[in-house]
């Protein structure tokens, strides 16, 4: 049968049908950029009110797109371990009483697993140990995949995400939040040489990220635009620096760990130079690299009803009940990975 997935980690309502052989059959993405642009952030209160007025319509949407009905679901999927706890609770909520109705189980889901899981459903290769850098604003981690389910978290940020990073750098050039994708639009016409932005932990041997350190040395030149300084000089500059620690930190997992796969996803998987930069720099150590399709990196519920399905098919069994517990750790062995640890 079909499951339904729903999605309201942050500030993206999101539901998604997704059948047994984990084609996507629609996928709705219902944003809330306007709501917070003007507070530079995601406000949690606001997210949570924004859910809970759209999510229903949302749900019935992905319904009408997939051409299905609530009697061609055999579970329904939530995310309920990761994100600000407000905005979850509306996604739990909903799929508790839509479960009910129906009188289907509930899978539970990581958020953090499911974005894991997005290159994996694309890619059956992935189904093998691989290394995945799983970036986005709330996380920023390396995770050696032995299975589906069970992670080894081999490095993470000891401070702000890449993603972070991005919104930030986007917030002292002007743009408006979530700016990831504008300076990554901005950057393709700069110089990426102009500026020599520090590289974070380069060199230092773990295989752990720090961000918080680029963000004075930026907006000191972002500053100065005025004196002639170019935004997409900065913009491309920044990038780089950011680009280059991710590859060689990627790429030094892989190693450690004798892989020679390696997935990329969450929502800085988006980013055109780490789509150019990470699978050239690993063809030339013979490592293949996968990128999660864009519309599956950004926040979705396609990620989030095809590692449900994929359980399913393993055998387990859904539930008919479920809480919101936010900041769980990720996988059976996770203990050692709480993604909200910076
Ligand atoms: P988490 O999954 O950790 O809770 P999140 O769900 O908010 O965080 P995603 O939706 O996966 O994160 O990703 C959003 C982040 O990706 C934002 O920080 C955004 O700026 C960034 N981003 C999106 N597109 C690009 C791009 N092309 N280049 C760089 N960053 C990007
Ligand atoms: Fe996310």
């Amino acid at each position: 049968g079909l499951v339904l997935g729903i999605e309201t980690a942050c500030d993206d309502t999101a539901a998604a049908v997704v059948d047994e052989d984990l084609r996507v059959r629609s996928s709705v993405v219902w944003g809330q950029k306007q709501t917070h642009e003007q507070f530079n952030g995601v406000v949690p209160e606001l997210a949570a009110r924004r859910h809970a007025e759209v999510i229903l319509r949302v749900v019935k949407q992905a319904l009408e797109e997939a051409g299905a009905k609530m009697s061609d679901l055999s579970a329904i999927a939530v995310n309920n371990q990761h994100g600000l706890i407000r905005s979850v609770v509306v996604g739990v909520a909903a799929a508790r009483g839509l479960a009910y109705a129906q009188g289907v189980p509930l899978v539970p889901v990581h958020h953090v697993e499911a974005h894991v899981f997005s290159a994996i459903m694309t890619n059956p290769a992935l189904f093998e140990p691989h290394i995945c850098l799983a970036v986005a604003g709330g996380h920023n981690a390396l995770i050696h995949v032995h299975s589906v389910g069970d992670y080894e978290v081999i490095g993470r940020t000891l401070d702000d995400s890449a993603g972070e990073a991005f919104d930030k750098v986007g917030s002292y050039l002007g743009l408006p939040f979530p700016a990831g994708a504008q300076v990554d639009k901005l950057a393709r016409g700069g110089n990426p040489r102009a500026y020599d932005f520090p590289r974070p932990k380069l060199k230092d041997g773990s295989l752990n990220f720090s961000f918080s350190g680029l963000k004075t040395p930026v907006r000191m030149v972002a500053e100065k635009l005025q004196d002639g300084a170019s935004a997409a000089d900065v913009a491309a500059s920044f990038e780089r620096a950011v680009v280059d620690v991710l590859v060689a930190k990627t790429l030094a997992a892989a190693e450690q760990c004798g892989l020679r796969q390696v997935s990329v996803v969450g929502g800085v998987a988006c980013n055109t130079l780490l789509r150019e930069e990470l699978p050239r720099a690993g063809a030339k150590a013979g490592i293949v690299v996968t990128f999660a399709p864009p519309r599956l990196c950004t926040d979705n519920a396609a990620m989030v009803a095809g590692l449900a399905q994929h359980k399913l098919r393993e055998g387990a069994v859904g539930t008919l009940d479920l809480d919101a517990t936010p900041n769980a750790p990720l996988g059976r062995r996770g203990a050692n990975y709480r993604p909200n640890q910076s």
